[in-house]
């Protein structure tokens, strides 16, 4: 059994879906796949949901009719198609934008935005049964199941092994089509994983199901050593080993979502990044593998990074209790930590400055002395090389570093970039 996860840009279109059957019908075998919202549908659930918690009437409508629009769109380029298919769904939430919503935020988020999936999902499944490839739509939330953390859900794995064992049995059907991104709870309330969690999916499914590998199609030949968009002399990585894999998703590599390999590597599960637009070329392979040790430099970029500094009012020293205190307050606002630095008096943190961010430092505030430096960068080099780093800081201000053995890391100003 494999699992094939497709993202957003993988299905923006009706020429999209159509390229996502051929890719499949060249399978044999059991095939999962898990499909995420189409195009830049997430964003845009994302608006309704503000419009929506607002009472923004009027915006409202027009994000929703934008919505419509949208997928009638792609069933209409898709002449097999008919757009009932997704009547039901826009009535559904339509009605749940007519109800009066709670006060709770993330909740209604999580009521909100999977319809995303569920349209994508619908309309992916309904081609490919027209197209001749017969499939199984599967409501993924009843069998992904996590706590009630809305927006960021935590998956229970016991439960959804157990819920999951089940559809091993049904091994006469080929073809599963399933959404991303999505769970429940144990009370049948939808939640979900975080943004771009749909890689995560793809990996909670093959673990629990033992799959052969998960491949996920993008629209770049693979995992690259820097993301094009930025850098455009990017070239491929043919090969990379789970471990070198799970660092450069937690420095901020895009290409996949941080929790996806985890999953994989405790069942030695390959993960296959493939191109959707060159679906016969190799791609990326991570697996289990020693690296060798020349790797090529491997950059990674997170913008719209805030370095904060704190040291105690009282003149104490940095020591573990402030320091647990510290996180305590990150974590419970949900910031993002990517570089931390002690010292005797000081201790820096850079995080990602979202809205999040600035609850965290008021409350830092009554028990530090703190700044903080926002519209900064963080620019990690794996593997460098001075070379490497000349490239990256010649002509920026760096504001802070890090570097060790095999990485090293800059806070710079924020700035144009020019290769
Ligand atoms: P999906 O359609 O599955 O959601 P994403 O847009 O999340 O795909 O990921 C693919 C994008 O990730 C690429 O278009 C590319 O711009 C970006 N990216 C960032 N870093 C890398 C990298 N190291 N290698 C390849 N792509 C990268
Ligand atoms: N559709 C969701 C998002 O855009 C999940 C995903 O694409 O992975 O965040
Ligand atoms: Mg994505």
């Amino acid at each position: 059994m494999r699992v094939f996860k497709f993202g957003g840009a993988s299905v923006k279109d009706g020429a999209g879906v159509r390229n996502l059957a051929e890719i499949v019908r060249q399978y044999k075998g059991q095939l999962f796949v898990v499909v995420s919202a189409m195009g830049k549908t997430t964003n845009a659930m994302e608006a309704i949901v503000e419009a929506y918690m607002k009472g923004d009437k009027m915006g409202l409508e027009q994000c929703f009719n934008n919505l419509c629009s949208y997928h009638y769109g792609i069933i209409d380029e898709l002449s097999e198609l008919n757009r009932s298919c997704i009547e039901g769904l826009l009535h559904q939430l339509n009605a749940k934008l007519e109800s009066e919503p709670s006060l709770n935020y993330d909740f209604e988020y999580d009521q909100i935005v999977p319809f995303g999936e569920l349209l994508s999902t619908t309309i992916v499944s309904e081609y490919l049964n027209a197209a001749g490839q017969g499939n199984e739509w599967l409501d993924i939330r009843r069998y992904i199941r996590s706590d009630d953390c809305y927006r960021s859900a935590n998956v229970n794995w016991e439960l959804t092994k157990e819920l999951m064992s089940d559809l091993l049995v049904k091994d006469d059907s080929r073809l599963f089509v399933t959404q991303g991104f999505i769970a429940s709870t144990e009370n049948n309330l939808t939640t979900t994983l975080g943004r771009e969690g749909s890689d995560y999916t793809g990996a909670i499914i093959a673990h629990v199901l033992d799959a052969e590998y998960l491949a996920i199609w993008k629209d770049v030949p693979g995992v690259l050593n820097a993301d094009p968009r930025w850098y455009p002399k990017a070239t491929k990585i043919d090969e990379l080993s789970y471990w070198e894999a799970i660092e450069l998703t937690y420095y901020g590599a895009q290409v996949i979502h941080p929790k996806t390999l985890k999953p994989l590597q405790n069942k030695q599960i390959p993960l296959l990044v493939k191109s959707f637009v060159e679906p016969h070329n190799a791609g990326t392979v991570i697996k289990s593998s020693e690296q060798s040790g020349d790797l090529q430099p491997i950059f990674v970029l997170k913008r719209k990074q805030i370095l904060i500094s704190m040291s105690p009012k009282d003149f104490s020293f940095i020591m573990e209790e402030s320091l647990s205190d510290i996180f305590h307050i990150f974590s419970k606002h949900r910031v993002t930590l990517n570089m931390m630095q002690t010292s005797a008096l000081n201790f820096s943190v850079c995080a990602d400055d979202s809205k999040y961010v600035k609850a965290a430092i008021e409350e830092l505030q009554q028990q530090f002395d703190l700044r903080y430096n926002d519209e900064m960068e963080l620019v990690t080099i794996r593997h460098y090389t001075q070379e490497a780093i000349d490239e990256v800081i010649t002509n920026k201000t760096v504001v802070d570093s890090q570097v060790s053995r095999k990485t090293a890391r800059y806070v710079l100003k924020a700035s144009e970039w020019r290769f």
